[in-house]
């Protein structure tokens, strides 16, 4: 990319300002989904490549200048690097759809939101100040409680939304004045490379941003145990999720995880009273479960109808569902790109199975697509499967699949859909579907899930933390709670008229 300085293949560990190999020499094909062919070389990082980027990040924090920066030097640095997104959109857009599989449109809407979120938290870190004054009661006592960095921060990123999550983690960690190793999926390193690259062109100082490559159970359970790392911030699913927080427990670490979701989509028969109703309904239904093949921690996955609109309903989500079109994600007019890997169509494969198994009734896709000119045969294509007659005791309803199938539950009466959308282990987000205001604040207000959507799907803002109730996770990225995680509170007490207080007679 324009700018970025020369760096070998495989040499994508970044630390103490230098890129380089693997330390035992190792690396790593990367595959595009769309035809399961390498595009890339990667190193493949062990414990010993964590261990050294971690002593890289510690001496920056400890002995380098990043942490006493002004907040209008971070702000303005992390400005520049939203700049540099804007830059390189393109190409970034097509590296993430690479790496991916999703579209280059998604992977292009995927780096504005980026450089969106860069500028929020510049502005927020400005905005809150370093320090609040507080009435200590005396005029001779002088009482503030400033905000300080946590110190070095592990950062462990899923495959989904490579860019984007590594974003929502760096971005704040960088405006409170931490030093960082981060850690991206194997499978998908390439634009949190590019990130790191970018970091270092916009003039952050050597140490402060380190990356390392490689696998979870090596480089990411190093840096979740290892004893220079203060914070540990992990999104990724509930297995590996749980074994961070309890590495992160045995050191008493700060940890931040963003796990996985089930989430419900509900709608009430009013909202498709007129036929603009309807067919928003559908198309966002639609979108909610199969936008990046599904492959989305709040994907709507699970459809709660009310049961006197779900045949019409239905039908059409079907149809339309049959007819998105699948293929490379860097080809134009494709909708919808592969899954990620072959392990993962194979475990989408699996749950469709047993959700047969188990009396599901199939509407639509259950099987892998032809190939065709834009579908390479070896690519990880799967059709959007749409599995009617669902209830809550199978698997399919209640483990996250992660993949382009949509499971229909139905209710009769308002209390009926509130108690299935809440009955998950999950809690990140749902949505409510309905023409009566009344109906939509009261159903939004009893969901237990992190965010709600009234009469819409996905979208979300940085000024508002995203995160989730119950297993999906602890803590909160974005908006100030998103800020807040990568602080610690420092209360300075300055006593102005010091005497002695004779407690002990000395
Ligand atoms: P994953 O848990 O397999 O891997 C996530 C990251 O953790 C990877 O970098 C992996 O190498 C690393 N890892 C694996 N085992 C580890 C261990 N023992 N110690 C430390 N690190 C380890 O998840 P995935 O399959 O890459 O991503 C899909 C999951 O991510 C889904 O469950 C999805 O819901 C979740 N997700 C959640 C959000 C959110 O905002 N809540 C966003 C995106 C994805």
């Amino acid at each position: 990319m324009a700018g970025h300085q020369e760096r070998q293949a495989a040499e994508t560990i970044h630390l103490a300002g230098k890129w380089r190999t693997a330390l035992s020499g190792v690396t790593r094909e990367i595959l595009d989904p769309a035809d399961a062919e390498p595009f890339a070389l990667v190193a493949e990082g062990d414990e010993r490549d964590a261990d050294a980027a971690v002593a890289a990040a510690r001496r920056a924090f400890d002995e380098g200048a990043w942490p006493h920066t002004s907040v209008a030097e971070r702000a303005a640095l992390l400005h520049r690097v939203a700049d540099l997104l804007v830059r390189d959109r393109e190409e970034l857009g097509l590296l993430e759809s690479r790496d991916a599989g999703k579209t280059v449109e998604e992977g292009r809407i995927d780096v504005d939101c980026v450089a969106d979120a860069f500028r929020y938290f510049a502005d927020l870190v400005v905005a809150e100040g370093a320090g609040r004054v507080v009435d200590a009661g005396s005029p001779d006592v002088h009482s503030v409680v400033v905000q300080e960095p946590v110190g070095v921060c592990a950062l462990i990123t899923p495959w989904n939304y490579p860019l984007l999550q590594a974003s929502w983690k760096i971005a704040p960690a960088l405006a409170a004045g931490n030093t960082f190793v981060v850690k991206p999926s194997e499978i998908t390193p390439m634009t949190t490379i590019a990130l790191v690259e970018l970091l270092v062109e916009a003039g952050l100082p050597d140490g402060v941003a380190n990356v390392v490559t490689g696998p979870g159970h090596t480089v990411g359970a190093r840096l979740g145990a290892h004893p220079g790392v203060d914070l540990v911030s992990f999104t990724g699913g509930l297995v590996s999720g749980t074994k961070v927080a309890q590495a992160a427990a045995a050191g008493v670490k700060k940890v931040a995880l963003e796990l996985g979701g089930k989430n419900p989509n509900v709608v009430f028969a009013d909202a498709c009273a007129t036929d603009d109703g309807f067919d928003t309904a559908v198309d966002q239904a639609l979108n909610a479960a199969f936008i990046h093949s599904g492959q989305v921690c709040s994907a709507g996955s699970r459809l709660i109808i009310e049961a006197s609109v779900r045949e019409r309903f239905v039908a059409e989500l079907a149809r339309r569902a049959g007819r998105i079109r699948l293929g490379r994600g860097t080809e134009k007019d494709v909708e919808c790109g592969p899954l990620v890997s072959a392990q993962q169509r194979a475990r989408t494969e699996a749950y469709v199975a047993s959700a047969l198994a188990e009396g599901a009734v199939l509407r639509c896709g259950g099987k892998r697509p032809e190939p065709s000119r834009s579908r390479p045969a070896d690519g990880y294509f799967y059709e959007p499967t749409v599995l009617d007659q669902c209830h809550r005791e199978m698997k399919v309803v209640r483990e996250e699949v992660f993949g382009p199938v949509l499971t229909v539950e139905t209710f009769r009466t308002e209390d009926e859909a509130v108690a299935l959308a809440n009955d998950t282990e999950y809690g990140l987000a749902g949505g409510v579907w309905t023409a009566d205001a009344g109906r939509a604040r009261r159903v939004a207000g009893r969901l237990r899930h992190g965010t709600v959507w009234i009469n819409d799907f996905h979208p979300y803002l940085p000024q508002a933390e995203w995160g989730g109730f119950g297993k999906s996770g602890i803590g909160r990225e974005l908006g100030p709670s998103g800020l807040a995680e990568y602080r610690e509170a420092k209360h300075v007490y300055q006593n102005l008229a010091p005497r002695a207080v004779r407690w002990f007679a000395g």
